[in-house]
């Protein structure tokens, strides 16, 4: 569902990915790891294009997101994106945060718009929370919003950034669980995250990135259990 091919892109004078290619198949959830400045939020902005390649394609769903003539709003559209940040509309309650991209992006009509919003409110717990404002919420019920709030506009494919690095430590889990039932649900997801036990249990395959390029990638067993590069064993020798 995913095609990066040879992509390279460049702020200014500073390189930051020099060469990727990545596949990532339909049904696929694929966790990307890496340290703080190797790329990893630059590749998955390229891949919705919220950042421009310098060189490379990138094809989404079988279209060339990376093609000039491409309708890129359409293509967004079909990618649901989850940041650190749970960027909820502070002033909307849980379910007018749902139902508002809906009615203006793919003009579903008001009930439809909110039927589909409890459903999705359901999927993620929190039913009983559509009336809520965010400052209401705990983050972890924040980010389960902002997860079915994407959800809602039925993505092809769910980009994540670093989903539960704000998190206390204790509301982490509930958002991974939600992450877990999605990928046991089918969806394909690009997962960069700093959550070993996540990427070893849920990942079809994880990959390792250092300074703007992927240094190994396989199996969770294979790169988190057995890493063959000396960049991967330093970098897990801090997370895990
Ligand atoms: P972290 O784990 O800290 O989130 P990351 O792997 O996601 O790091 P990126 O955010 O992709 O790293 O950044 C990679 C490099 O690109 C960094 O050196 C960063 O300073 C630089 N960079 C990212 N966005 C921009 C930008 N808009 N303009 C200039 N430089 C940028
Ligand atoms: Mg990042």
């Amino acid at each position: 569902a995913i095609e990066v091919r040879d992509l390279h892109k460049s702020f200014g004078d500073l390189e930051v990915l020099k060469g990727i290619d990545l596949t990532v198949g339909r049904g696929d959830v694929v966790c990307v790891i890496g340290p703080s400045g190797s790329g990893k939020s630059t590749l998955l902005r390229c891949v919705n294009l919220l950042a421009e390649p310098t060189s490379g394609t990138v094809t989404v769903a079988g279209t060339e997101v990376t093609d000039p003539d491409v309708d890129i709003d359409r293509v967004r559209r079909r990618i649901g994106m989850v940041f650190q940040s749970f960027n909820l509309f502070p002033h909307l309650t849980a379910l007018e945060n749902l139902t508002i991209a809906q009615r203006r992006v793919l003009r579903r009509g008001k009930e439809e718009a909110k039927r589909i919003a409890r459903a999705n409110l359901a999927r993620v717990g929190l039913v009983d929370k559509e009336q809520s404002y965010p400052a209401q919420l705990s983050g972890g019920q924040q980010q389960r919003v902002a997860i079915a709030r994407a959800l809602s506009m039925d993505p092809e494919l769910m980009l994540f950034d670093e989903p539960t690095s704000a998190l206390d430590p204790e509301l982490v889990g509930d958002v991974l669980a939600v992450m877990r039932s999605l990928a046991q649900e089918g969806m394909t997801m690009l997962v960069v995250t700093h959550e070993m036990s996540f990427a070893r249990e849920v990942a079809d395959r994880v990959v390792f990135m250092d300074d703007g390029v992927i240094v190994e990638e396989g199996t969770p067993e294979r790169v988190v259990g057995d890493p063959q590069h000396e960049r991967t064993r330093t970098f897990l020798a801090r997370v895990l």
